[in-house]
């Protein structure tokens, strides 16, 4: 066992976190702090086959971080190898184009970042100062979800508006799940050698969920935007809309616009449509019990996620491979299945035995022969992708 580099996804109220050896190819431990900032907080370590949940003391992500070390002082031999921190961001804005080594300039960039990401940047800051106090010498890296996309040309991430609210505020497209998308281009290009100079459509498919367009293994459009909101709808996000709807939203309820846009983030999606769940297994089941409002809602969103595919593939040149990812892109059969049903037209076709019988966990292509495009399910992996990332950074 070598190189072992700690992963920490630290949001407002959870902080998730794995160990990852031997250039990330192996997992020695994951797990959660959950509930934080409250005091029902816990702690959960998955090790070795078991699962093992302690009560935090304060709820801190201190106290979080301060049970992750304690833990690898109880094991030497994990922690002697451990050679770096990697830790996902969620906005880099334009100041980080690719994952970088913390110092305080950095740690200041972040924070700035924060007026596009409120919850999720002052988290990652507070993850990276406490990492720093209690692993001190340790070198940290910062991985961000925007980076992948600041390849995009003007004409895709500029919003038709008025020009000074990019050049005084940096509004502008950002696009989201980047680490998800190069992790995606590079495995991808593992298994068919060629690829990264080819056109790549990726659906990321989870609880959020966005299209990415990859034209020669550089991202040339994605559905996310200055927020996560944009594009596709989502479990919980509306997605695109006309944005009079805020105003006719916060006229009809009396509220303010704030508390519109948390409508559209929080109560909107497949969780808004079919008014049971935001989950799409339990729209699955719910469906397969005969309830039309689950079926409407999962169609909707094949729908939707359709659009947006063909939306960002007008910046390819040839849709070569078409990839689904996430935890619904990975499992459901029957949303890859709708999605790819609305794309005959781009003549993207799967075989529907292959697509029912898809393992869980595997990367799989499931296109039929008379497909134009190569249709595959890769499961992604970003945990993976930071923890290349740091050491690659260390070790130059
Ligand atoms: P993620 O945010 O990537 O973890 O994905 C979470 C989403 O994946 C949830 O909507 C889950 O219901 C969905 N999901 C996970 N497993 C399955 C499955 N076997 N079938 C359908 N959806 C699934």
């Amino acid at each position: 066992m070598n190189d072992s580099i700690l992963v920490i996804n630290c949001g407002s109220s959870s902080l998730k976190f794995a160990i990852l050896a031997n250039a990330g190819q192996e997992t020695l431990v994951e797990g959660i702090a959950d509930r934080l900032g409250t005091d029902e907080s816990n702690i959960t370590f998955k090790f070795e086959g078991t699962k093992n949940t302690l009560t935090l003391e304060d709820g801190s992500h201190k106290n979080a971080v301060t049970h992750i070390k304690e833990w690898l002082n109880e094991r030497p031999s994990i922690e002697q190898t451990l050679v770096g921190i990697g830790h996902r961001v969620v906005h880099g804005g334009e100041t980080f184009g690719t994952s970088v080594l913390i110092n305080q300039e950095v740690l200041d960039g972040i924070k700035e970042c924060a007026q596009f990401a409120p919850l999720h940047n002052p988290a990652h800051a507070k993850g990276i100062e406490v990492a720093f106090e209690l692993f001190p010498g340790l070198p940290q890296a910062a991985v961000f979800d925007t980076a992948f996309h600041q390849t995009l040309a003007p004409e895709q991430y500029l919003y038709p508006i008025p020009m000074h609210f990019y050049r005084e505020h940096h509004f502008r497209k950002y696009g989201f799940h980047g680490t998800s998308y190069r992790y995606i281009s590079q495995r991808l290009a593992q298994i068919v050698p060629g690829s990264d100079q080819q056109g790549v459509l990726v659906a990321h498919l989870g609880n959020g969920a966005s299209t990415c367009a990859i034209n020669k293994g550089q991202s040339s459009d994605t559905s996310m935007g200055i927020t996560p909101l944009e594009g596709l709808m989502m479990g919980t996000r509306s997605g695109s809309l006309d944005p009079s709807l805020l105003s006719f939203i916060s006229q009809a309820e009396n509220i303010s616009a704030d508390a519109a846009l948390d409508i559209l983030n929080k109560k909107s999606g497949l969780l808004g449509v079919s008014e049971i769940s935001n989950d799409c297994r339990t729209l699955e089941d719910a469906m397969m019990s005969g309830d039309q409002r689950a079926k409407l809602a999962l169609d909707m969103f094949a729908a939707r996620t359709a659009k947006h595919l063909a939306s960002v593939a007008t910046t390819l040149d040839s849709i070569d491979h078409l990839v689904f990812t996430g935890g619904i892109g990975e499992n459901s059969g029957y949303l890859r299945q709708s999605i790819c049903d609305h794309l005959k037209a781009l003549n993207i076709r799967i075989d529907s035995n292959k697509n029912e019988q898809a393992p869980r966990g595997e990367t799989l292509n499931i296109h039929s022969e008379n497909s134009g495009t190569d249709v595959w399910i890769i499961p992604t992996n970003e945990e993976l992708m930071i923890a290349l990332d740091t050491i690659s950074l260390i070790k130059h």
